[in-house]
């Protein structure tokens, strides 16, 4: 029987709904999104990130450099944006241009700004399991194993890919939620082997169709993190769509993760709202 399909727009569009109810319950909730250089990619997202953001009734504040730009102008506009206190939440696009320290521009984000959660401190947290700002892919994909009740508790959890903005903290969400937790990557030898245990398996690796129904347990759920640029504009993921007569369920691409990480990045900014209101009234704790 073919899986059922996780899906990632009908939930994503419930989630914006709930921040757009929660902003509107806060007196103000800001978005700042910092661009540089003129990767199409990164200004599609970019611009459907301001879009979501001002739908769900945010001050939405959108600064953009040319390729040009040093690495002082941009640390200079997140100083900027971290002591202003109409802002909550703060994203840096990735990947910058080469000549721009990506590390010393994502440690300069004041951490409870850090909607995307890479900031040292809030990885770290996760790492310790006690998270507060966690990376919205991740984030966005537990949201929907728990709306369709996959069970996490106990099961066997591959992960494919060791990036900081996915693999990794996914690892680590699963870990928390006490799944026994594979990391597979490049140097992995017979990613096969580990990919058939997974009750549950998340393919985070930019190679469109890597997953082939063979790697795959019959009734497993299968998540599929990759966009990969097919023909023309066709969108491929990293799992090959005929995984979807063995998996018990899977997410589509488009459709499946991609909704529900813009919708998250919105519903960290809320988060951050929150955290730095009830900081205000109580000095910060751990
Ligand atoms: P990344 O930084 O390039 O990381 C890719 C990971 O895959 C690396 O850890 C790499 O291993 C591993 N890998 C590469 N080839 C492999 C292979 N043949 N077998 C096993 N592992 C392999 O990418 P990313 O930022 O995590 O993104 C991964 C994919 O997700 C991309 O297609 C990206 O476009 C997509 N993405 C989608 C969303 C969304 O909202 N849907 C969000 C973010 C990313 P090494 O560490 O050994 O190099």
């Amino acid at each position: 029987m073919a899986a059922t399909l996780l899906d990632g727009k009908a939930l994503g569009a419930k989630v914006r709904e709930e921040v757009a109810a929660a902003v509107a319950e806060l007196d103000h909730v800001g978005l700042a999104t910092i661009l540089v250089g003129d990767d199409a990619a990164s200004h599609i997202y970019i611009d459907l990130k301001q879009k979501a953001a001002t739908n769900a009734g945010m001050e939405a504040r959108d600064i953009k450099f040319t390729g040009a730009a040093s690495e002082e102008e941009v640390l200079a506009a997140i100083a900027d944006v971290n002591a202003d206190d109409a802002i909550d939440g703060l994203l840096v696009q990735l990947p910058l241009p080469g000549h721009l320290d990506e590390n010393r521009i994502i440690a300069a984000i004041a951490p409870e700004k850090d909607i995307d959660g890479i900031h040292p401190m809030n990885a770290g947290r996760l790492y310790l399991g006690r998270p507060t700002l966690v990376p919205g892919t991740p984030l966005g994909i537990m949201r929907m194993l728990d709306e369709y009740e996959i069970p996490l508790e106990g099961a066997r959890a591959v992960v494919i890919g060791r990036s900081a903005i996915v693999g990794k903290p996914m690892a680590h969400l699963l870990l928390q939620r006490n799944a026994t937790v594979t990391i597979c990557h490049s140097r992995t030898r017979d990613l096969s082997r580990h990919t058939l245990n997974a009750d549950v398996l998340v393919a985070a690796v930019g190679s469109p169709h890597l997953v082939t129904p063979d790697m795959v347990k019959e009734g497993a759920t299968v998540v599929d993190v990759g966009m990969n640029r097919g023909e023309g504009k066709k969108v491929l993921g990293d799992v090959d769509p005929a995984v979807i007569e063995r998996a018990a369920y899977m997410t589509p691409v488009p459709g499946g993760v991609g909704p529900m990480t813009i919708a998250m990045v919105l519903e960290n900014t809320v988060t951050a709202a929150k955290l730095r209101q009830a900081a205000a009234v109580a000095p910060a704790g751990n």
